[in-house]
């Protein structure tokens, strides 16, 4: 009846699942990752690389006040409340222990400096060195193989297989299968002797469910994810009796350039340099029109849903924070000038009113307090005044799901009846829903996919054995 057998079964190669795979294998030792694509890492390897963490090293040395509560506010302010708030502690009590997992297990190399993304109170943004998911996937993958974890690729899960008492005993896959073409593959069926666990990921590539979910999010609006972020393996789960929980909490990342597909190199930019260090005007009328270390959601409403053209611009002293400067430059999502009529002729945005909104930023930061917007001002923050200026023409793109599967505590998969798990499966990632609730806030998707999937992988290698 069964083609292979294993001990734990784990669907998806990102960060969620190759955590969960790590962290079972000190409990039992056949493992397999399953992943559809022919590469390994989903969004987790294309990944900004940003992670949040609150009472980290490096907010000790700067002197930053912080702690797990501060970071759960941080969560339920932008969440507006929508979080499941102990899920959210977990998030937040464990992002410590996560990241210096990363550290101090696998040798994840981090900046020595920490970034202050929107929505978040203090600094408590690690960056990878190579500004990059990457950074963190690519020790992941060299524990598994070191640890006889085979991460088999191009193999497309497609059902649960369940045993009488309705718990999960295996899956079928299409092995060989070459994404997206449905008619390749041959179908196999594999057996998990302890438990399954899902680690698919979002879905904001897939157009029809996005859509049905939020009619807004159609296929004109550009996605920063991997293609293979789609939604078969939620409506599977959700077939067997899993409970959906708000599915059409999309968001939209607000700091994406028009000028590149995708995430690109723009993205980064804008949000190590631009927002915290520079302003975001609206280029018909050269004024600045919200708080630029707002959450996305906050941003996303100001810009897109207001019919709003946003640049965003900094000058050479706010650009030092910008890692992925010179590629952007290369490819023309960032323009550089001499002098800020230079930048307000070519990007037409009117010369008058956009000095005078230099002018007025420039005299919050000198005073300490935006009394228009409210933007934190912090130390590090200088007027912008020093050539040459730098100007990225941004647009919004669907970049996460907040919506997914409901887990308890352990990250067991909640049945939609009865709200008692479902037996032996698991999920952790951004497959799973209401951590983030109406919005999450940047580089706290790896710490919920790092913190969950170590949860899952621990609790589903400690299920009995069947024979
Ligand atoms: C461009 C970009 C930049 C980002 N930057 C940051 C950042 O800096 N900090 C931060 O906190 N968050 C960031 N995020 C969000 C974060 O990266 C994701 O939420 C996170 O990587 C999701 O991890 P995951 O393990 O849940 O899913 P993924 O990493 O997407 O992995 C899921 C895997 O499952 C596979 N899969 C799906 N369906 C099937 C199936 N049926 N059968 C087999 N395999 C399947 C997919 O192909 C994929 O490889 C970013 C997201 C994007 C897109």
């Amino acid at each position: 009846m069964w083609d292979a057998e294993y001990d734990l079964i784990i669907i998806g190669s990102g960060f969620a699942g190759l955590a969960a795979a790590l962290e079972a294998r000190k409990h039992c030792s056949s493992i397999i990752v399953l992943e559809k694509m022919r590469v390994p890492g989903g969004n987790s390897v294309i990944s900004g690389g940003l992670v949040a963490a609150a009472g980290s090293e490096l907010q000790r040395q700067a002197g930053i006040e912080d702690s797990p509560e501060l970071m759960m506010a941080d969560m339920l302010a932008a969440g507006m409340k929508l979080n499941q708030p102990e899920l959210v502690r977990i998030v937040a009590e464990r992002s410590v222990e996560a990241l210096q997992w990363t550290i101090d297990d696998l040798g994840v190399k981090y900046k020595p400096r920490l970034s202050h993304l929107g929505g978040h109170s203090v600094p408590r943004t690690y960056n990878t060195i190579e500004t990059s998911g990457s950074g963190i996937i690519r020790p992941m993958l060299t524990r598994c193989r070191k640890l006889g974890i085979p991460v088999q690729l191009k193999t497309l899960f497609k059902r649960f297989v369940l045993d009488e008492n309705d718990e999960v005993e295996g899956v079928m896959v299409s092995e060989n299968y070459i994404f997206p073409n449905p008619k390749t593959g041959e179908i196999r069926r594999l057996r998990a002797k302890k438990a399954v666990v899902l680690a698919a990921g979002g879905f904001a590539q897939d157009i029809t469910f996005r859509t049905i979910q939020n009619p807004n999010l159609t296929a004109d609006i550009e996605s920063t994810n991997q293609p293979g972020a789609t939604a078969e393996s939620l409506i599977e789960a959700i077939r067997i009796g899993a409970t959906p929980i708000q599915l059409s909490l999309i968001q939209l990342g607000p700091w994406a350039s028009r000028d590149e597909e995708g995430f690109g190199v723009g993205s980064m930019f804008s949000m190590l340099a631009g927002f915290p260090y520079g302003i975001l005007v609206d280029r018909s009328s050269g004024r600045r029109f919200v708080n630029e270390l707002s959450d996305r959601k906050l941003l996303v409403d100001a810009m897109l849903n207001s019919g709003r053209e946003a640049v965003a611009i900094v000058d050479s002293k706010g650009v030092q924070h910008a890692s992925t400067l010179e590629k952007c430059l290369k490819r023309g999502v960032v323009k550089q000038y001499e002098s800020i009529d230079e930048l307000a002729n070519d990007n037409r945005i009117p010369l008058e009113a956009l000095k005078n909104t230099i002018l007025s930023y420039n005299a919050s930061v000198e005073k300490g307090v935006d009394d228009e917007f409210g933007k934190p001002i912090t130390d590090d923050l200088s007027p912008i005044q020093f050539p040459p200026y730098f100007s990225i023409r941004l647009i919004s793109k669907v970049h996460h799901c907040m919506g997914g599967l409901r887990i308890n505590t352990k990250a067991q998969v909640m049945h939609v009846r009865t709200q008692q798990p479902i037996g032996r499966l698991y999920a952790a990632g951004e497959i799973t829903g209401g951590i983030h609730g109406a919005s999450r806030l940047g580089s706290n998707a790896i710490t919920d996919c790092l913190v969950f999937g170590r949860i899952a992988g621990r609790n589903a290698a400690q299920e009995p054995s069947r024979r």
